[in-house]
């Protein structure tokens, strides 16, 4: 209880210093002092984007953004004279910088508001984006643990599971309570194979009459749709593995067949094989060296993690573990994006 109390205390803490480090980067930026930092230019990370229907203050917050908010970090960025370029540019940018700073939009797991909501948009300021897409998401056979316990604990004011130890009963009564359960589901699909943890998380929200499969269908684009949506010229797909596992603790076999499998599939979907990976998860834990080798192996010229940063010459030797910025619901304020983009926050952070 006291270690689990204390994770969260971490936690706070460090999103409290990113958001300071935010401020003090706006107010650097806006000083005219972050040119060096901001490097040749950045990959922004997205996942949902659309209009605000939950409490501000949920387990994945993170992991989205409202329309107004993409608007409003184009508009700030283009005021800042950044070049909007699609993902595939990136090397050749690099190999030539042009002396103005680029910006390289991606989204995550192809869910259905990115075609609803961010595409007008994009669309209405003519910026190019990449959707990295998982293909037993799109095909609706993989359960999004994350948005399944997120729902959970929002619809319930008490679960009962067994983390290993006996049945617990979790108290869901304040926010704090119901992060922290968050955060234990989490570690607990880490903490054994990801796919038998995930199968007993979906098992709970069974219970309490949550249909899983359900839930991908209801928020993930299905092929056909992503066969349309991938002909917008302003869209890209790229691969983003066959079951979304943290490639850095399968076997070798196993974490290739997943980035090559999805590849294929999505070439003989869409026409064209995709160059383009985002690694499932993409931190340190979740990707490593031997992806890297093994995505550059298998043809992709480009592969993104989630470690943050902006690009520099040295990212030019390294094409498959580019570094991306998350735009994600906890800095949904426009000073902060010149901000993220000068990359300021993460050498704070270094
Ligand atoms: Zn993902």
């Amino acid at each position: 209880m006291k270690d689990r109390a204390k994770a969260i205390w971490r936690r706070n803490v460090k999103r409290w210093l990113i958001g300071a480090g935010l401020e003090a980067s706006a107010v650097a930026t806006s000083a005219g002092l972050a040119k060096d930092a901001r490097g040749f230019g950045a990959i922004f990370t997205l996942h949902h984007v659309r209009p605000e229907t939950q409490p501000i203050i949920g387990p994945n917050r993170h992991l989205e953004i409202t329309p107004e908010f993409l608007d409003a970090a184009i508009v700030e960025l283009k005021a800042l004279g950044y070049e909007f370029i699609p993902l595939s540019d990136v090397p050749a940018r690099l190999a030539a910088p042009s002396g103005t700073p680029f910006a390289a939009f991606t989204l995550d797991d192809g869910y259905r508001n990115n075609a609803d909501h961010a595409l007008p948009v994009f669309a209405r300021h003519d910026v190019p984006f990449t959707v990295f897409v998982a293909q037993g998401l799109a095909e609706h056979t993989q359960p999004l643990w994350w948005e399944i316990m997120g729902r959970l604990l929002r619809q319930q004011r008490e679960v009962s599971f067994d983390f290993g130890q006996g049945e617990e009963k979790l108290e869901l009564k304040t926010t704090v309570q119901k992060l922290d359960t968050f955060f234990r589901f989490a570690s607990y699909v880490w903490s054994g194979d990801e796919r038998e943890t995930v199968g007993t998380l979906c098992r709970l929200a069974e219970r309490y009459g949550i249909d899983p499969l359900g839930m991908t269908r209801e928020l993930v684009m299905g092929p056909e749709e992503l066969r349309q949506f991938a002909a917008h010229p302003l869209v890209s797909l790229g691969a983003h593995t066959v079951t979304h596992r943290k490639l850095a603790r399968l076997s070798a076999d196993e974490a290739a067949g997943e980035m090559g499998r999805s590849a294929e599939w999505l070439g003989q979907l869409t026409g064209t094989r995709p160059t383009m990976i985002a690694y499932p998860y993409g931190s340190k834990e979740a990707v490593g060296p031997r992806e890297f080798a093994a995505a550059r192996d298998l043809g992709f010229a480009i592969g993104v993690t989630t470690q943050p940063g902006t690009l520099t010459k040295a990212d030019l030797s390294r094409p498959t573990a580019l570094p991306r910025i998350s735009l994600n619901g906890y800095y949904q304020k426009r000073r902060y994006v010149s901000a993220l983009a000068s990359g300021i926050p993460f050498s704070l952070k270094r």
